[in-house]
């Protein structure tokens, strides 16, 4: 069985919200998840502006910022931030099409994690389209380097991320880890790594009208190298895992799903984006591909009480 999964194209089987706080705002926001045809990739739908909604396309191209998290749309008009976590989740489960509709400017924090997003896929659960995947086949080996960090795309047969961080706190120090993205590792390996910050740069983020939604509900928060969660953390390594999860948000603004190797050494946002400029600036260096379809079980791990044809995308 290819490392890659299923090859046919997905959408959910129903509509289906998610209501949280946004963590920069601190304002309630509520996203909708639609099913879409096939072909139409994932589409942000903004709602509540000024008698308009706005359509923006989850693609690299409609970037605008990665400064703290990932920014598509024009600000000046309607853009949707912090779109990572959920984009992680979308990809990670192996969504090709959904509209997500949402009516504030960035997407709810939740958690911060994926974990919200991966429930509410859960509650409708997924379909085929029984039209084939296109991916974006990576050929010829990328690499960006910025004041001692790099990030690389490698042609691989199958979706790989190998991510390393590294940090001068002890309490983080570093960490790496090797994931062979397929939806049921990335459900227990990667969808529950909450984002994390130091206090630090929270007292220096919130005058400047960022972070404000920011809690011990929705982020691992670091000070004078203790975690201040009552719980503590999910996993010893929580940090190396939220990076990859943003990592695979980040990419899966390719277009199409990538088959090849990620690997990333102190990355970020920035650089998660800079590594998709880098790998379409060269034609020589990708290759748009179609997926042969296989025929699915009709067991489903996924969605319950629903009689449409699911499927199962975990088949390694
Ligand atoms: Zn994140």
């Amino acid at each position: 069985m290819a490392k890659h999964g299923v090859s046919a194209q997905t959408t959910i089987a129903d509509s289906v919200r998610v209501v949280g706080i946004g963590v920069h705002s601190g304002n309630r926001v509520a996203v909708t998840l639609h099913p879409s045809d096939a072909n139409t990739g994932i589409v942000f739908l903004r709602t509540e502006l000024a008698g308009r909604d706005v359509e923006i396309p989850a693609n690299w191209r409609a970037v605008s910022n990665t400064d703290l998290c990932t920014v598509v749309g024009d600000p000046a008009r309607a853009s949707i931030g912090t779109i990572e976590h959920l984009m992680a989740a979308l990809r990670g489960l192996g969504l090709d099409n959904v509209l997500v509709e949402i009516d504030g400017p960035e997407v709810p924090v939740m958690d911060g994690s994926a974990r919200a997003f991966v429930e509410a896929v859960d509650q409708v659960g997924i379909i085929s389209q029984g039209v084939r995947r296109r991916m974006v086949k990576v050929v010829k080996p990328i690499r960006v380097e910025h004041n001692g960090c790099w990030t690389e795309l490698r042609p691989y047969d199958g979706c790989r991320y190998e991510v390393t961080i590294d940090f001068a706190s002890p309490l983080i120090g570093r960490q790496a880890l090797a994931f062979d993205l397929t939806p049921k590792a990335f459900r227990t390996d990667v969808a529950g790594a909450r984002t994390f910050g130091f206090v630090k740069d929270l007292e220096r983020l919130m005058p400047m009208g960022l972070c404000r939604g920011s809690s011990l509900e929705n982020s691992i928060a670091i000070k004078d190298d203790r975690v201040l969660n009552p719980d503590g953390l999910r996993w010893a390594n929580e940090f190396v895992r939220h990076k990859t999860l943003d990592a695979i948000g980040d990419l899966a603004l390719s277009g199409a799903p990538i088959l090849g190797l990620f690997r990333s050494y102190k990355g970020g946002h920035r650089m998660n984006h800079e590594t998709l400029k880098a790998l379409f600036a060269d034609a020589n260096a990708w290759a748009m591909v179609d997926m042969p379809i296989r025929r699915e079980s009709p067991a489903a791990e996924i969605g319950t009480g629903h009689s449409a044809p699911l499927y199962r995308p975990d088949q390694t």
